[in-house]
């Protein structure tokens, strides 16, 4: 299998790469090193969580079933012979960063970022301000959702202010906003399709700090905001009229201008886009009552310039959608500015230098953004690095000690193996038969953990 010129795998063993975060990233990069036939690999895809999959499943909002779907042509890695998929290993917990680099040759850090960005405003912190974050795990049914902070937001929410104007923002917007028919064939946890059905939400405000121009939403996901069973899309004039010749831009703006003359309607939910204003306070003592914008204007070069006109638009709930960050690990640090961890095309850099047998991909390496697809492109690119370094000389000196695995049994660990995995999917196939659903996503760690490795 070793390409001619190519030296052969060092000491007649694989190279053992471990890939650190099973999202769409970490399962491109284990594909990538699978497929490619330079040097043979044994590759351990490692997850904190008990399944993989990442944002597919706990990020790719469950109303997008074909999205989602994406996992049947993950879940296809996984099943590859080279590739071990080890979940429920928490890298800086359960063994150090240390402990792993001397495990492998090289380590691919792909473990996304889930770190939510502040606004810097006062009242953020109020009761019933949730970053999307917080929202996006509940309803996705993510094992660390902390479901009373949502739950008891959602249950007052009549006037709910979304803040941002990327896909999540629309995501939290159109999911707030369906009608639990809608929601009925998704693969949501039962408790979030009751909290989501006994909202009272009557009102969605979605706000832009710049214009209609400068949104980061795709026209797709805009559009079907306009087709939602129980709720009409409205928008605000400024902006409306504008040309654009970025053919993205020129979409939304038309799809935009299809709403300009949509009025309120009794007994649907109003999803309003409002641009040109930007967050300056959240308003209420006790709990948040509303959003202080100041209205803003945006010159030629894309800059907003504030007004200091400020008005209140009120909300029982806010939901912070300004974008995700990176976070480090103990042992590898992200720069605070970027919330990435400092890179070159890839290799991992410590202080300015490369760090031997160390790369990244995906958002932890680019930031968060671009579609799942992105992080292919994204990941072939690391790995395609890591190849060269291997075919150059070793990538670490000494050569790996002993078996992950093995170590991580031998500490107590409890790792979730593919087996265990198939566990957790045949149960959720099998929860969901229970109310006639495809499936229901089960948001217990304990439950997912019992799944994986029932008592026999
Ligand atoms: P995003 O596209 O970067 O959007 C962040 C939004 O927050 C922007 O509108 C930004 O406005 C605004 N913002 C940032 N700081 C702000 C502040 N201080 N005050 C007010 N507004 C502020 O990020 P995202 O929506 O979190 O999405 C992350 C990535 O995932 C994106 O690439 C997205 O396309 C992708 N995604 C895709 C899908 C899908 O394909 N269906 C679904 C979800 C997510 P400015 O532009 O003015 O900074």
């Amino acid at each position: 299998m070793t390409s001619p010129g190519l030296p052969a795998p060092t000491h007649g063993r694989p190279l053992r790469v471990a890939v650190v975060g099973a999202g769409p990233a970490g399962v491109y990069a284990a594909e990538a090193l699978a497929e490619q036939s330079d040097v043979p690999v044994a590759v351990d895809l490692l997850d904190r969580l008990p399944t993989p999959f990442g944002l597919v499943r706990y990020g790719i909002a469950p109303d997008h079933t074909k999205m989602r779907a994406l996992r049947d042509t993950l879940r296809r890695t996984l099943d590859h012979p080279c590739v071990r998929f080890i979940g429920n290993v928490d890298v800086g917990v359960d063994l150090t960063v240390e402990e792993l680099q001397a495990h492998t040759d090289a380590v691919v850090w792909t473990y996304g970022a889930s770190g939510d960005r502040r606004l810097g405003v006062d009242g953020e912190d109020l009761p019933g301000s949730l970053a999307a974050t917080d929202v996006v795990a509940w309803y996705c049914g993510h094992p660390d959702a902390d479901r009373e902070l949502v739950e008891t937001a959602l249950a007052r929410a009549r006037d709910v202010v979304v803040i941002g104007v990327g896909n999540v923002a629309l995501d939290v917007a159109r999911v707030l906003a369906r009608s639990p028919g809608e929601l009925a064939g998704t693969d949501m946890p039962q408790h979030v399709l009751e909290a989501l059905a006994a909202a009272p939400v009557e009102r969605v405000t979605v706000l832009g700090r710049r214009g209609p121009a400068q949104a980061t939403f795709t026209t797709q996901e805009l559009r079907e905001l306009g087709h939602l069973e129980a709720a009409v899309a409205l928008v605000d004039p400024p902006g409306l009229d504008e040309e654009s010749q970025v053919r993205a831009v020129a979409r939304n703006l038309a799809v935009l201008r299809e709403w300009a003359d949509h009025r309120p309607e009794p007994d649907k939910t109003s999803v309003r886009l409002r641009f040109f204003a930007r967050p300056v306070r959240l308003e209420g003592t006790d709990r948040v009552t509303g959003v202080a914008v100041e209205r803003t204007e945006v010159d030629a070069a894309d800059r907003l310039t504030g007004s200091r006109e400020v008005d209140v638009v009120p909300a029982d709930l806010v939901v912070r959608s300004i974008g995700y960050q990176g976070r480090g690990l103990p042992g590898l640090p992200v720069d605070q500015r970027t919330g990435v961890v400092a890179n070159t095309g890839g290799r991992v850099t410590r202080d300015g230098v490369l760090s031997p047998g160390e790369y990244v991909a995906g958002w932890i390496k680019r930031g968060p953004t671009g579609v799942v697809g992105t992080n292919k492109h994204d990941a072939r690119e690391t790995v395609r690095a890591l190849l060269d370094d291997a075919a150059a000389g070793p990538l670490g000196e000494p050569g790996p000690a002993g078996d992950l695995l093995a170590t991580l049994l031998d500490r107590g660990v409890h790792p979730v193996l593919l087996d265990h995995w198939q566990a957790i999917d045949d149960a959720e196939v099998a929860l969901g038969a229970t109310r006639g659903r495809a499936r229901t996503t089960m948001h217990e760690r304990a439950d997912l953990l019992a799944a994986a490795h029932p008592r026999t």
